[in-house]
């Protein structure tokens, strides 16, 4: 006898998004494993579900609640995995969990629902064919920097979480290392009552959020247009014309890096050849 594992997802905002199936995989389970069971405890009142059992699995827990979530689904039992708001496993607690059940020899299946990242995405405007999600940055170092070059040269459209604290450095550096005129647009509060889209180039966006953020931001950024385009020739022309301009070799460097996203070992490589 097998268990399942069913990832449910939740609503980011407004209680009205949870779906009806979501509802009933939290009647009809076993276990409901949730970050914080007094958050779950109110959608589980909305949605008039009295929860067979809750357990506590958060980011600091989820590692070693895994054995005894293994157990129960040994057991045959269904056990739900839900987060404080959205799909579960989405820069949220879950991934360690399927793994491990799926490893077991268990079934895991999912009850689809919000995503902010997917929300903001198809309302930002911005093309929705290729994309890439990259969860929170990090604060700080060397991991930060790399992953904003990373942005700054990927062609596909960027969606990254952000704290509302936080998102005016981001959008600082994003529009230094992309360039100020690199479209972008932060959703905010999405499905709220105070719900906004703002769109405008990385500079614009940075300037109004220096202002002071509030609420949950979903930051989604352009890909880069140009870079993939742009040949060593075109690359050296503008070294070329930021050396002619009285730049030095490392201030043409982040001049063009800046310009055009290209990736900084490949700009620097090539003003030394000149
Ligand atoms: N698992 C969630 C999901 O599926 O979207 C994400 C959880 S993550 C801990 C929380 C982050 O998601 C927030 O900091 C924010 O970046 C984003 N987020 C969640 N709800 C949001 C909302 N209603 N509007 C905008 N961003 C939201």
């Amino acid at each position: 006898m097998s268990g399942v594992l069913i990832l449910v997802a939740t609503p980011i905002g407004n209680l009205g998004d949870l779906s009806p199936r979501a509802t009933e995989a939290l009647a009809s389970a076993d276990l409901v494993c949730c970050e914080d069971t007094r958050r779950t405890g109110v959608l589980l009142k909305h949605a008039g579900v009295r929860a067979a059992e809750l357990k506590r699995v958060d980011d600091h827990t989820e590692f070693e609640t895994i054995p005894a979530v293994l157990d129960r689904l040994a057991a045959g039992e269904r056990v739900v995995l839900v987060s404080d708001a959205g799909t579960p496993g989405i820069s949220d607690p879950g991934e360690r969990l399927v793994a491990a059940a799926i490893a077991a020899d268990h079934e895991v299946t999912t009850v689809p629902g919000p995503v902010a990242a997917i929300s903001a995405l198809v309302a930002s405007g911005l093309p929705t064919g290729r994309f890439v999600f990259e969860g929170f940055l990090a604060r700080k170092g060397r991991l930060r920097d790399d992953q904003i070059d990373a942005i700054a040269s990927e062609r596909r459209t960027v969606v990254l979480y952000e704290s509302p604290k936080r998102v005016a450095a981001t959008l600082d550096a994003l529009a230094e290392r992309c360039g100020a005129d690199r479209r972008a647009v932060v959703a905010r509060e999405l499905t709220k009552l105070h719900e906004e889209l703002r769109r405008g180039t990385l500079a614009e966006l940075a300037q109004w959020a220096r202002e002071g953020v509030k609420g949950e931001v979903v930051v989604v950024i352009e890909g880069a247009s140009g870079p993939g385009e742009l040949d060593d020739a075109e690359i050296t022309a503008r070294l070329a014309v930021a050396l002619s301009h009285g730049a030095s070799r490392r201030e043409a460097v982040d001049a063009v890096v800046a310009e055009t996203g290209a990736r900084k070992r490949r700009v620097y490589d090539l003003a030394l050849g000149l």
